[in-house]
């Protein structure tokens, strides 16, 4: 593991947030995704979660419904970027509770607290408008992403 993403992550709080992750899709169709940059460089933190959703293919899920935490360390920024099946669906303000919880612990300095209460957060909330059916697939890596 890169050692900037040490610095935020140690190996067991990485596996944490892979069960995170995958404990999460067990309320949802919804995918869900981390991306850990070491740095935006000139772009946003924005435009750089927007560029690896679909780097990381998330668009081609069924429903439209990947999400995408995109975390750049040394800028400290946080980015959430959704599918278009789930921005036809929740209302706008959905993000702003999670994005919130996140931004409290990261400010502690917990950061592996944080992602996981918001993908915790994030399962529960898109299971209410992606419920998950019986024959769900994995259809996106719970793995955490870097570069
Ligand atoms: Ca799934
Ligand atoms: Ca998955």
């Amino acid at each position: 593991m890169s050692d900037y993403v040490h610095s935020i992550l140690s190996e067991s709080q990485e596996q944490a947030l892979i069960d995170a992750i995958i404990q999460a899709e067990l309320h949802t169709s919804g995918e869900i995704r981390i991306h850990l940059e070491k740095t935006t460089g000139k772009s946003s933190a924005q435009k750089r979660a927007k560029q690896w959703f679909g780097k990381l293919n998330m668009h081609k899920t069924t429903e439209k419904n990947g999400v995408l935490f995109y975390l750049a360390i040394e800028d400290r920024k946080l980015a959430l970027w959704a599918g278009e099946g789930i921005n036809k669906k929740v209302p706008t303000n959905f993000w702003h509770e999670i994005i919130d919880l996140m931004l409290n612990e990261f400010k502690k300095g917990h950061f592996s607290e944080g992602l996981i209460a918001g993908v915790e957060k994030t399962g529960k909330a898109l299971g209410e408008f992606f419920p998950r059916q019986d024959d769900d697939t994995d259809e996106l890596s719970n793995e955490i992403s870097k570069s």
